[in-house]
């Protein structure tokens, strides 16, 4: 499908749960106020009926993701019935890794081909008190268990927040030396539901930069600027919604889990799809692809995202 700005939208990002079992600080409140009743949750076939009807109009790429998509009990066979959808050639996920010791092997047989895995810090206090709940070592572990696993690709994902982990940015980076992986540092956005951040926490992704003086840069990938370090087996990219949004190359749509479509991640847009059959699915497909917009509103410690839902509910 082509957009009425002529961008080619062919990825789907779609979110199996707003549950998680961690509470980042930047992503969603601390009591998990959000639990929504079974029956406004999209069923398993549901889910992949929306892949089938996004399929025939020309999506080609599925990231799964949630909350933790990881603690969706029926994670696999919805990784497995996406990854088999005729027309689908990649199947992803976004997980924070934790529960990925018990899944990895699994995911790659179900067809997950890649993995990007959320980790902001090396530090097992500041790994704690950004998550609230979480364990540094479960995250390590995970990373561990999908490089055994055979993806085809792990990234791993910071949020780049000042005062919080730009003194990292180094030890973080050199996980691309360490690890057959890629580290994307990713501007914090100021979303609903997040906690306080104060201006200070909002610094450009071209401070990696500064901080990573020997980097050498490479090709651009997607919506990330890449560089990679003397000697390492990965790349470093940066992704910058703030300082440099990349609206004109957005190519995708996103699928919450209680079935509301997002043409654009920071609008309060949403178009249900809960309950109807394939074809009525792809005529709300068209519908959000032609709406989304040329690009969100300006994002910024005083002027937050209109996305009128937390991260954990949209997906990322
Ligand atoms: N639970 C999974 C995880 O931790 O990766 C998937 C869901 S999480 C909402 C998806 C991605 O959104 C993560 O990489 C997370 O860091 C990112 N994210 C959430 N809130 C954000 C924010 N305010 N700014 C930038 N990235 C954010």
């Amino acid at each position: 499908m082509i957009d009425a700005l002529g961008r080619n939208i062919t990825y789907l990002r779609l979110s199996v749960t707003e549950l998680c079992n961690l509470r980042c600080r930047y992503c969603m409140p601390e009591e998990c106020v959000c639990k929504l009743k079974h029956s406004q949750l999209l069923t398993e076939e549901e889910m992949i009926r929306a892949v089938h009807a996004a399929a025939k109009l020309g999506i080609t790429k599925v990231r799964i993701t949630g909350g933790e998509p990881l603690t969706k009990p029926n994670i696999l066979s919805i990784c497995r019935n996406a990854a088999q959808t005729p027309g689908i050639l990649e199947t992803d996920i976004t997980t924070n890794a934790t529960l990925l010791p018990g899944l990895a092997l699994s995911l790659r047989e179900a067809g997950i081909r890649r993995v990007n895995i959320s980790l902001d810090t090396l530090n097992p206090e500041k790994y704690r008190a950004i998550t609230r709940l979480g364990e540094l070592n479960s995250a390590l572990r995970g990373i561990e268990a999908a490089l055994n696993a055979g993806f085809e690709k792990v990234k791993i994902n910071a949020v780049l927040i000042g005062g919080f982990n730009d003194d990292e940015i180094p030890a973080l980076a050199a996980l691309t030396v360490k690890w057959p992986v890629d580290v994307r540092f990713i501007e914090l956005m100021p979303m609903p539901g997040s906690a306080d951040f104060g201006p200070e926490s909002f610094i450009p992704v071209s401070r990696v930069l500064d901080a990573l003086p020997e980097a050498v840069q490479e090709r651009e990938e997607g919506v990330a600027k890449l560089y990679r370090l003397p000697g390492a087996l990965g790349k470093v990219g940066l992704i910058s919604p703030l300082s440099q949004h990349f609206c004109a190359a957005c190519s995708r749509i996103r699928l919450t889990a209680d079935g509301k479509l997002k043409p654009c991640l920071h609008s309060a847009e949403e178009i249900s799809i809960k309950g109807l059959n394939e074809e009525e699915m792809m005529e709300k497909m068209r519908l959000a692809i032609l709406l989304k917009p040329a690009c969100h509103a300006e994002l910024s410690a005083a002027s937050p995202s209109r996305a009128a839902r937390n991260m954990n509910q949209i997906g990322g």
